[in-house]
C-alpha cells in the first residue's frame, strides 16, 4: 500500500508539472490517469467505429440494421465534417474486427489526440436517446459537449442514461482523453427507423463534429471538473458496470 501511495504521489506530481495547453499549436501529451482539465488545441482526432467483422454489435429487430455498419457510416460522416480542421485517424475504415485492447493500444501511442468511439445501443424497447460514457477527468468536458449536442439533435428520449461516468476499457484504459458515444437505441423501433436513415445519421455526425471542434477551440465548457478517481484499468473479466 505504501508503495502504491508513493507511486500515486509521483504520478500526481508529474501531472501537475505537465505544461497546460494554451493554444491551437500546443501538443496535448498522453497521460496515464487523465486527472487534469480537458484538452484544447489538439491536432488529431481518432474516430473509432465500434465492433466490425465477426462482431456485429447490436442488431435491430425491426430494421435488421447492424450496429457495426451504422457506426462505420457515422464515423465517415464525422471524418468528412472535420476535414481541414483536424487530422483524423480511423480505427477501422472497413468491415474488419479490431480487438478492444488493440484499439486502446493504438490510441495510447499518440500525443496530441483524443479518442471518440461511436456505437449504437441496445436495451429494453422503451429506451431511446443518446448516451455518453466517459471516465477520465480530462474527458468530462468533451463528453458534456457531445451529450448536449446529441440531445439537441435527437427528437425523443425515454429512459436513456444520459451522460455516465463508467470505467470501460475504452474510457479508462487509453492514455489520452477518450469517450464512447451511444448514438441511439436500435432496440427501440422508432429510433431504429431514424438511425437507418442516412440524413438522420448525418445530423448526428454534425452534432458530434461540432462538439469536437468546440472542445478543440475552447477546451472544457463552464462547470467544475469532476473528482479524480484512481481505479485500475478495466479488464474483460470485470463484472458489467463495475
Ligand atoms: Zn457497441
Amino acid at each position: 500500500m505504501r508503495n502504491l501511495l508513493l507511486f500515486c504521489g509521483l504520478v500526481l506530481a508529474a501531472v501537475s508539472c505537465a505544461p497546460s495547453p494554451s493554444g491551437p499549436t500546443t501538443s496535448w501529451k498522453r497521460d496515464y490517469w487523465g486527472h487534469r482539465a480537458g484538452p484544447k488545441g489538439f491536432a488529431t482526432v481518432i474516430l473509432d467505429a465500434g465492433h466490425g467483422g465477426k462482431d456485429s454489435g447490436a442488431v435491430s429487430g425491426s430494421t435488421g440494421a447492424m450496429e457495426k455498419n451504422l457506426a462505420l457510416d457515422t464515423v465517415k460522416r464525422v471524418q468528412a465534417k472535420l476535414r481541414g480542421r483536424a487530422n483524423v485517424i480511423l480505427m477501422r475504415s472497413d468491415d474488419t474486427f479490431v480487438d478492444l485492447d488493440e484499439r486502446v493500444n493504438r490510441a495510447s501511442r499518440r500525443d496530441g489526440t483524443i479518442l471518440v468511439s461511436i456505437h449504437y445501443n441496445s436495451g429494453p424497447s422503451r429506451m431511446r436517446g443518446p448516451e455518453l460514457y466517459w471516465w477520465r477527468v480530462d474527458s468530462w468536458g468533451l463528453a458534456t459537449r457531445l451529450q448536449r449536442n446529441l440531445e439537441a439533435a435527437v427528437p425523443g428520449e425515454s429512459g436513456n442514461r444520459g451522460q455516465v461516468r463508467r470505467r470501460l476499457r475504452l474510457t479508462r484504459n487509453p492514455n489520452v482523453p477518450s469517450v464512447l458515444v451511444e448514438c441511439g437505441y436500435l432496440s427501440n423501433p422508432a429510433e431504429a427507423r431514424m438511425c437507418n436513415n442516412a440524413g438522420y445519421r448525418d445530423k448526428l455526425a454534425s452534432a458530434i463534429a461540432d462538439a469536437i471542434l468546440d472542445q478543440q477551440r475552447e477546451g472544457d465548457p463552464a462547470g467544475s471538473l469532476p473528482r479524480p478517481i484512481n481505479a485500475p484499468p478495466s479488464r474483460p473479466t470485470d463484472p458489467p458496470g463495475s
